[in-house]
């Protein structure tokens, strides 16, 4: 019916010069991070999703396997909270959490910010777990090497046609809690399909991360 929709299109936005100028100024900031990290030998990864969707719960997984091998920071953003840092460090790995207050992503200052904070001579890798949200941390590339998204059965079975943009920065899609996908009537193969056809280049990988299934997948994709 018409008149039930209203669509924004670009140009309606208020005060978007501002907001281009900030992405600018983002991108910017970002590729300076990008020439640290790589200065220093160090790769980074970017973890993109929702509360909930188990974000927290695949870094655990990936520090448990990767701490022998690598010596790993993770810099974890939140609203106001540091229950996800914390969780972190009781394996024994460093970890500092960022709180964004009113804003709902990182931006590439507050990395910036947070790198001057780690002897990066003595990193090798950094997993950053963005704030949970995944619509804006598409917008702010942080300086990473690789976007990671990650969603979950259990947010639905459209979690990844109504989440484009985000998809389409993505290097590798994580569809997580694969082991409730009956209980929650969610079909995986989907799932799956949507990724692909919205970013055929994205490594898509299963996981259940509290059953400790598909992370040596997720270790692959992530060429560590
Ligand atoms: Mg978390
Ligand atoms: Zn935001």
């Amino acid at each position: 019916m018409k008149g039930d929709l209203i669509k924004v299109d670009e140009g309606e936005m208020l005060e978007l010069e501002v907001e281009e100028d900030i992405l600018k100024a983002n991108e910017r900031i970002a590729s300076i991070n990008r020439k640290l990290l790589d200065l220093h030998g160090i790769r980074a990864f970017n973890f993109m999703g929702a509360i909930g969707s188990g974000k927290t719960e695949i870094i655990e997984r990936l520090v448990e396997r990767l701490k022998g091998k690598y010596r790993i920071f993770v810099i974890a953003g939140d609203v106001t909270t540091t229950i996800d840092a914390d969780r972190i460090k009781r394996h024994g790995v460093r970890a500092l959490e960022i709180n964004t207050g009113r804003e709902c992503h990182l931006d590439a200052l507050m990395i910036k910010k947070a790198l001057k904070r780690i002897n990066l001579d003595e990193i090798d890798l950094i997993f950053i777990e963005n704030v949970g949200n995944l619509i804006c941390p598409a917008d702010f590339p942080l300086g990473t090497h690789m976007n990671v998204v990650v969603v979950s059965v259990t947010e639905g079975p459209n979690m990844v046609k109504k989440h484009p943009f985000i998809i389409r920065e993505a290097d590798v899609v994580v569809i997580n809690k694969i082991d409730l996908a009956d209980v929650m009537e969610v079909n995986v193969d989907r799932l799956v399909k949507d990724a692909r056809e919205l970013n055929p280049r994205a490594k898509i990988v299963l996981t259940s991360a509290r059953r400790g299934l598909g992370i040596d997948d997720l270790i692959k994709s992530l060429e560590l």
